[in-house]
């Protein structure tokens, strides 16, 4: 396939932190292209170029940057769209979107938790595609959603974990980066010297959405996971990659060797596909002490990977660790772009094939 067979799609909230991240993976995705980039009003009608704070680390490419934003309707030309929308408008946009025939792959919180809503780690829970047949939007509408930024990254060792132990209970204590809470974010007078133990909504996401993803599906609904878990969300002053501090009970005993095997061996169907923004090992299991660091270890594997240190027993539950991901890539655009490539190569988006 050339450059400009690739697939159009638009990205809803392109100006966003999200958005941005969105913009800049798609430039040099191999099956898709922006096509159209969409924002609030204060956006619409002006080049992308001048309406974005950008604020990533690679060039702004000129050919998007020249791109008119538009306002964040249905109607232009393509059939699957990356949503980054601000959670006060998203569930009723993206909504519309879909009953327009146009697949959305979603951010937001808004749509997650509903029941014939797939909320989608390909690694952890690809068969929950599947609750797409539940759907009721007209032929190529779809809503698949990608889990909060720090959910992801406790996902993939849970998975790992649950599959060969079984969990029974998960204690979490996270330290998010800025980049978490949008344009312009949190104040740095809030910040800098400082760390805020208060996200809001964050911990409750945590605790449900880890149970709906890692739940079975079964006569066509799911079935939550049967542990519990308890969160404790801070944002401290780094600018991206979430760490969370992870006690887990197991239903098995495992001693850290074991469970470090587990996770270093962990592959999932997007491997198998080799789909283009998988990892080519979801979980990197690190030696280091001080292991891991979000300066040193977000970008792994393009900021795909998750990055697990220091497991050892613990003395409340089973096992404690540290994990790190990157919020906005594995957390957010790079995940749900995974979503979209895995949802293409299963045939689950219609009218559009894997090139
Ligand atoms: P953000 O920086 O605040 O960006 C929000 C985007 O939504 C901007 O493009 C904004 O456009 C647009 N928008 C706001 N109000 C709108 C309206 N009424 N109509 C149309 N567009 C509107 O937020 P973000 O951090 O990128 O997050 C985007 C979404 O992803 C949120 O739902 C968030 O919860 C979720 N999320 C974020 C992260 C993360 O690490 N940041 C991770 C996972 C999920 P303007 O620029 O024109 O205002």
């Amino acid at each position: 396939m050339t450059r400009d067979d690739r697939i159009p799609v638009g990205v809803l909230g392109a100006t966003g932190s999200v958005g941005q991240r969105f913009v800049r993976l798609l430039h040099d995705h191999p099956w898709f292209r922006v096509a159209a980039v969409t924002a609030s009003e204060r956006s619409a009608g002006r080049p992308y170029g001048e309406a974005v704070q950008w604020a990533q680390e690679e060039f702004l490419p000129p050919e998007i940057a020249a791109l008119e934003v538009l306002p964040t309707e249905p109607g232009f030309d393509a059939p699957l769209v990356f949503s980054a929308l601000d959670a006060s408008v998203a569930g009723e946009v993206e909504s519309r979107f879909a009953s327009e025939g146009v697949f959305v792959v979603s951010n937001a919180r808004s749509h997650r938790m509903d029941p014939d809503v797939p909320l989608l780690v390909p690694e952890a829970n690809p068969g929950h595609l599947d609750l797409l047949d539940a759907q009721s939007f007209p032929e190529g509408g779809g809503i698949v959603t990608n889990p909060n930024c720090s959910t992801i990254g406790l996902i993939l060792p849970l998975r790992a974990l649950h599959d060969a132990f079984g969990v029974r209970q998960v204690h979490v204590v996270t330290l998010q980066a800025i980049s978490g809470s949008g344009i312009p974010g949190i104040p740095s007078m809030q910040i800098l010297d400082n760390v805020v133990p208060y996200i809001s909504g964050e911990e409750g996401k945590l605790e449900k959405e880890t149970l709906k993803i890692l739940g079975d599906l079964d006569g066509g609904a799911i079935r939550n996971a049967e542990f519990i878990v308890s969160a404790q969300c801070t944002r401290v002053p780094v600018f991206d990659g979430h760490l969370e501090m992870v006690s887990v009970g197991l239903e098995r005993p495992a001693d850290p060797d074991e469970a470090i095997e587990v996770m270093s061996a962990f592959r999932g169907v997007p491997q198998e596909l080799e789909l283009p923004s998988a990892p080519l090992r979801p979980i990197h299991v690190l030696d280091g002490e001080d292991h891991p660091q979000p300066r040193l270890h977000r970008n792994l594997e393009r900021g795909m990977a998750v990055s697990v240190g220091r497991v050892r027993p613990c003395s409340l539950f089973s096992l404690k660790m540290g994990l790190l991901s990157h919020n906005t890539v594995r957390g957010a655009a790079g995940g749900a772009l995974l979503c979209a490539e895995l949802a293409l190569a299963q045939g689950r988006i219609p009218g559009i094939r894997r090139p």
